[in-house]
């Protein structure tokens, strides 16, 4: 111990995270960046870490699965994946009874509303878009971030690391800002997708006009973890000169664009927006479509040849009658395919593990065959086939020396997850949030024990509670109106 103090002691400031390192309080939580975090979220110091014979699924070609291996971090980055790794001076993980995988990555999700989750009711004037135009109507930019805080904070209790803020309630740059801030705080991954100034309205761009500032004050200062991004109204809502004109400056920028598509097959034959961004040259890999639950001839052909990726949210999907996504159709022609949260208003939670376990069950009961889906497929879709719709396979999305280290340990020994047998099955039929018992992402151990750390949560909660409370009575007196 004390060799290790004399020589951090000579790096300086060094030396007061590694010491305070060794007292047990401050394990894994170290307050590196207290000042930005509200008093929500104390953010642990990145270390170096050894993960210890643990099941790893790496989801990388290459290395494949690797039983009682071990996964090497240092300073955010995994520096080896293998068995027998020697790292003296990591701090040891016990991956015993664990399967580790990389951290989860969904595609799709308006954070906001999860301060106002399970709102949608069951009579038509209660139903999701028109109780969600008067919720985004009643919001101010602290209910926006509130609603970002409990989604991080849930995402990271889920193992879910990586997210695309799929930002459509944005009256004002202040809430822009007030979301921007959220992630800060949490010290979460996340492609903010900056969107419209509120659901319902047509022929209107997002505000484009303000990327250039969002990028300079949140995004480039964010040590990598937070991505910019554009979200469009489409071409179901926008003429396809709007779309251009959105679609121009997000390519200018390098910036990923996103839009929902195809939730009805009655507007789809009407607008047919596939062929419109094709015809205009607006489809390509930086393009994230968004449900596609009812295709039209010839579609599936353009994406699958223009590689534009599509996310199915297939909760949400089937809840508001979108329809069942065609996995099998998109997933034989090869189009790339990821999966999402889009809104707990109707989910009612962020289980990517439900989710993968969904797309699963739909794929062969769609096609009417046990075999038409194999389960290591789900499981691709909710990690590199995230990564790689939101830009992010170089960094994320398997555990390959290089990448950054968001990985997560999901215990094997719980009631529902027992006997061990088939790890990936296990992690995709049997697993839920209260399996994960540790999470790292970009280096710092976020959960450990299955308990959050340096999370406010009851703060988070109580705050959603406020504004759940104060929006909802609000939205139903307008809605009833
Ligand atoms: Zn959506």
């Amino acid at each position: 111990m004390k060799r290790i103090v004399r020589r951090d002691f000579l790096k300086g400031t060094a030396a007061v995270g590694t010491t305070a390192a060794m007292t047990p309080r401050m394990s894994w939580a170290q307050p590196a960046d207290k000042a930005a975090s509200g008093g929500y979220a104390t953010l642990p110091t990145r270390g170096e870490f050894l993960i210890r014979s643990a099941y790893v699924l790496t989801m990388d070609d290459k290395l494949g699965d690797v039983p009682n291996g071990d996964i090497h971090v240092r300073n955010g980055a995994i520096v080896a994946v293998g068995k027998g790794i020697q790292a003296p001076g990591a701090k040891i993980i016990d991956g015993k009874d664990m399967i580790a995988l990389p951290g989860l990555v969904e595609t799709h999700w308006h954070m906001w509303g999860t301060a106002a989750s399970n709102t949608a009711g069951d009579d038509p004037k209660m139903g999701y878009f028109s109780f969600a135009k008067a919720v985004g109507a009643i919001f101010k930019p602290e209910d926006n971030a509130r609603g970002v805080r409990l989604a991080i904070a849930e995402a990271i209790n889920s193992g879910l690391t990586t997210v695309h803020n799929w930002s459509h309630n944005l009256v004002t740059p202040e809430f822009a800002d007030a979301e921007l801030q959220a992630h800060r705080s949490m010290g979460h991954r996340a492609l903010f997708g900056y969107g419209y100034f509120g659901i319902g309205m047509q022929n209107q761009t997002a505000n484009i006009g303000d990327l250039g500032r969002v990028n300079e004050r949140w995004i480039k200062p964010s040590e990598g973890l937070l991505t910019l991004g554009v979200c469009s109204r489409g071409p179901e809502n926008n003429n396809i000169d709007l779309c251009k004109t959105e679609w121009d400056a997000a390519r200018k920028m390098g910036l990923h664009i996103s839009t929902h598509i195809g939730t009805s097959m009655a507007r789809m034959k009407e607008k047919q927006p596939v062929k419109q961004l094709n015809d205009a040259g607006l489809l390509g890999p930086d393009v994230i479509l968004v449900h596609d639950t009812n295709t039209i001839e010839g579609d599936t052909d353009i994406l699958a040849r223009t590689k534009t990726n599509i996310s199915f949210s297939p909760f949400t999907e089937m809840r508001t009658g979108f329809g069942i996504p065609p996995m099998g159709e998109l997933s034989k022609a090869g189009v790339p395919l990821s999966l999402s949260v889009d809104t707990t208003v109707l989910a009612g939670n962020c289980d990517m593990f439900a989710i993968m376990k969904a797309i699963l069950n739909v794929g062969d009961g769609e096609a009417k065959n046990e075999f038409a889906m194999p389960a290591r497929k789900a499981l691709e879709m909710g990690t590199m086939g995230g990564a790689r719709a939101l830009g992010l396979a170089d960094k994320i999305g398997s555990l390959t020396p290089g990448k950054r280290a968001d990985i997560i340990l999901v215990r094997t020994t719980d009631l529902n997850m027992a006997p061990f047998t088939d790890p990936v099955h296990m992690v995709i039929q049997s697993a839920n949030p209260s399996n994960v018992d540790m999470v790292m992402i970009d280096g710092r151990v976020m959960k450990r024990g299955g308990q959050l750390i340096g999370v406010d949560t009851a703060r988070i909660v109580r705050d959603a509670n406020d504004t759940a409370m104060r929006v909802r009575a609000e939205a139903e007196r307008i809605n009833r109106t």
